[in-house]
């Protein structure tokens, strides 16, 4: 990206090309990026740090797959989802 005692974070921030596109993906609808299309969740998650999605896929427009609550929900079973989203008690409402 640069050299420490020769380029200023300032500079590298504002024109490197990589950095640029970190930027960009944030202003990116999560329902346009790659993997996320069809999520119920796109209206509430911002996909997380672009840049540890870039270092765990290779790739700058994905969601961070570490933070994604879809995948979660999908591994969990029922029943600890229902044990964690659930009221205990109804009539209370949710437990919180
Ligand atoms: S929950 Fe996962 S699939 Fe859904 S928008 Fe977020 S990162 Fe994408």
């Amino acid at each position: 990206m640069g050299h420490i005692n020769r380029d200023s974070l300032s500079h590298l921030w504002q024109t490197h090309a990589t950095l640029q596109a970190l930027r960009e993906r944030r202003s990116l609808p999560m329902s346009q990026v790659p993997g996320c299309g069809g999520c119920e969740w796109t209206d509430f998650c911002n996909g997380s740090c672009p840049g540890m999605a870039y270092e765990m896929t290779g790739e700058l427009n994905r969601g961070n797959p570490h933070d994604c609550y879809r995948r979660f929900l999908q591994k969990i079973d029922a029943e600890t989802r229902r044990a964690t989203f659930m009221p205990q008690h109804p009539e209370k409402g949710p437990a919180l």
